[in-house]
């Protein structure tokens, strides 16, 4: 078995320890595989071990390694997970399946805008600043309501529902409070009736933490494809 292969089996069975401990079903927490850096031999790797959801950062890296695994492109769903600047949502709307973090709403309006007649919706997640620190990207919480809604309404997306980044945290405790938070905040949605079912939290240092607090994606780049030089 190949390295990555093992490291796949490794995580897979790490989110189904960490769902049971939760009384949750395995199956409800997808492995979004974060492969930025990664070359897309290594990404074909992967996808030979029966991974078929991938995750990138930058917008020429991702399209170049879209095209490079062409030849996969039906069977894979590419997540676009990093920030996102306005002169670059084109290519983006033409080409991801999945857009995790929308902070602001003429992001999204573009989005919905360029997306492909024919493709089928993009799928959005809201990127929220849960722990409050000035650095980090996202937004305020007390302004997700409102983007959420003006977002349900664009005909060319699917609002999915929050994504999050916490501070890093040592303890368990405190890897939790935030994706406690966020997951508090996604019940408020679905209490106003949106129709949101997705809560994309956890890394590879604290994804046992998000399962706990209902992470239905977890974002794992380390742990499968090693450190990033
Ligand atoms: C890099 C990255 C990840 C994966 O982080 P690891 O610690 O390598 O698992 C997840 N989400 C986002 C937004 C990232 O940029």
């Amino acid at each position: 078995m190949s390295v990555i292969a093992a490291n796949l089996q490794a995580v897979e069975s790490d989110i189904a320890a960490a769902a049971q401990q939760a009384g949750r079903t395995a199956s409800d927490v997808a492995l979004l595989a974060v492969s930025k850096t990664v070359p897309p031999a290594t990404i074909r790797e992967a996808y030979a071990a029966g991974q078929r959801a991938f995750g990138e950062n930058y917008v020429q890296e991702g399209v170049e390694k879209i095209a490079a695994l062409a030849d996969l492109r039906g069977d894979i769903g590419w997540h676009f997970i990093g920030p996102l600047q306005s002169n670059k949502t084109r290519v983006v709307a033409e080409q991801f399946d999945w857009v995790h973090a929308i902070d602001r709403l003429k992001i999204a309006e573009r989005l919905s805008a360029q997306r492909p007649a024919g493709l089928a919706p993009l799928q959005v997640c809201i990127q929220v600043n849960i722990s409050d620190e000035a650095s980090k990207s996202g937004v305020a919480p007390a302004e997700v309501p409102a983007l959420a809604q003006a977002i349900a309404v664009l005909p060319n997306l699917r609002l999915r529902g929050l994504m999050a980044i916490p501070a890093p945290a040592d303890d368990p405790d405190a890897q939790r409070r935030p994706f406690a938070a966020l997951r508090s905040l996604l019940d408020q949605l679905r209490q106003s009736g949106l129709n949101v079912d997705t809560l994309s939290m956890g890394m590879s240092a604290d994804m046992d933490a998000a399962i706990a607090e209902g992470a239905t994606l977890v974002r794992i780049g380390t742990a499968i494809f090693g450190a990033r030089g």
